[in-house]
Order: structure tokens, then sequence, then C-alpha cells
């Protein structure tokens, strides 16, 4: 039920995408459906702390692949936030910007792999995080299990179709000369070619 005409919904989908893949693009949609969200909001990462120990491609390549993956979706759009934040980011800092942008007449929806939303407990400042915004964790068919220490009414998960897609993998299939067309959008798969990405990495 909604809460009033002028809530709207708005799911957050925070990422690295390095790159961005269909996994990414079948995971907001079909959350899009599941909480009739009017908007998904793609906030690709600055420095994402967990990763701090590896190289990332430049945010500005990764906004712009995010750009070029979502472009043809009417419901879906690009936050600079992260990127243009300095310093590590963390999701808490995310979700007080998006929600001082939108307003108070929004409900936020977290969006993220049930992998993620299993070290959520660690994440800094949880309590906060479940106070604004629902989490949503994304997970293969028969794969959904909840973690016990979640609060209740604050988490969902839902099953995605299978989606064993990564960027990880979409970079190690670059390196070793494998194609990636159909894993992320054709344009994609051109802007990484046109930049040269990934090529010489073993990561
Ligand atoms: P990497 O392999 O570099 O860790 P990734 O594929 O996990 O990359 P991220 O940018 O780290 O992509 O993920 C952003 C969010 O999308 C995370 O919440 C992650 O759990 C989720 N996610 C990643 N791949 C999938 C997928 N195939 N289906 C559903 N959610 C996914
Ligand atoms: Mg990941």
């Amino acid at each position: 039920m909604r809460n009033g005409a002028a809530t709207r919904r708005l799911g957050i989908m925070g990422g690295t995408f390095d790159p961005i893949h269909h996994g990414h693009l079948v995971a907001a949609s079909e959350v899009a459906h599941h909480f009739s969200l009017d908007e998904v909001v793609f906030v690709p990462t600055g420095q994402p702390w967990q990763k701090a120990h590896k190289t990332v491609t430049a945010a500005e390549d990764r906004y712009l692949m995010t750009v070029i993956a979502t472009a043809s979706n009417p419901r879906f759009s690009v936050s600079r936030v992260d990127i243009d934040r300095p310093g590590p980011t963390y999701t808490i800092d995310t979700l007080r910007e998006i929600s001082a942008l939108y307003g108070p007449d929004v409900e936020l929806y977290f969006i993220t792999g049930a992998d993620a939303l299993a070290q959520i407990l660690s994440w800094r400042d949880v309590d906060e995080l479940f106070r604004i915004a629902h989490f949503v964790g994304c997970d293969r068919p028969g794969h959904a299990l909840l973690d016990p220490g979640l609060p209740e009414g604050r988490v969902s998960l839902i099953e995605i179709p299978a989606l064993s897609i990564s960027s990880t993998e979409c970079r190690e299939r670059v390196a070793a000369g494998e194609p990636i067309w159909y894993l992320v959008p054709d344009g994609i798969v051109q802007y990484i070619n046109k930049r040269g990405l990934y090529r010489d990495q073993a990561r």
C-alpha cells in the first residue's frame, strides 16, 4: 500500500560498476517491479572501503559506463554523489545525501546483492542505515536465506532469475581476450574496447 499520494518510492543501487553488467540491471529492474518503485538511482562508488587494497578503474569511466547502460530506461538514473565526495564511500553517507536531495516525501529502498547484505551488520552506523532505508537483498532462486541478525521488517530478500554474472568475471574475460557480449549491454562492450579497459590486468 502506498502511504500517501505524495510519497515516492526510490531505489538506490550502489556499486563499483567496474563494469556495470546485466546482473545489476536485472536486479534493479526486478526490485523496481516488485516494490513499485518510481525510480532507481544507480550510485557508482568513489573509493569503496571494502576494496581499498585493489585498483579500481577511474571513477569517471565507471560513471560513464553506468550512464550508458541505464540511458534507455526512463526510470533509471545515475548519481554522482559518491564519486564527487572525497574519501572512501560509506553507504550511510550515500543514503544521507540522497535523502537530503530528494526530501522527506520519499521512501528509500537500498538494493544490494545477498553477498553484500550478509556483511551489512559490519557497516558503519548500521542502526541509522535501517532507519533511513528499507534494504532489499537480491539472490539467485533457491539461495535466499535471511540472516537472523538483520532487523525484522526493514530487510527483504527477493530472488533474481539465475544470473551469476560478476564484474570480476567480465574483467577477467577481457584480460583473457574472451567475449563479454550479452553479459553487459552492447554499449559497455564498445566503451571498454574504445578505452582499452581491463586488457592488461589480471584482477
Ligand atoms: P566485483 O566482482 O568487482 O565485486 P560485482 O559484480 O559484485 O563486482 P559490484 O559493483 O561490486 O559488482 O556490485 C554492486 C551491487 O550489485 C552489490 O550489491 C552486488 O551484491 C550486486 N550484484 C552484483 N552482481 C549481481 C548479480 N549478478 N545479480 C544481482 N546482484 C548483483
Ligand atoms: Mg561485488
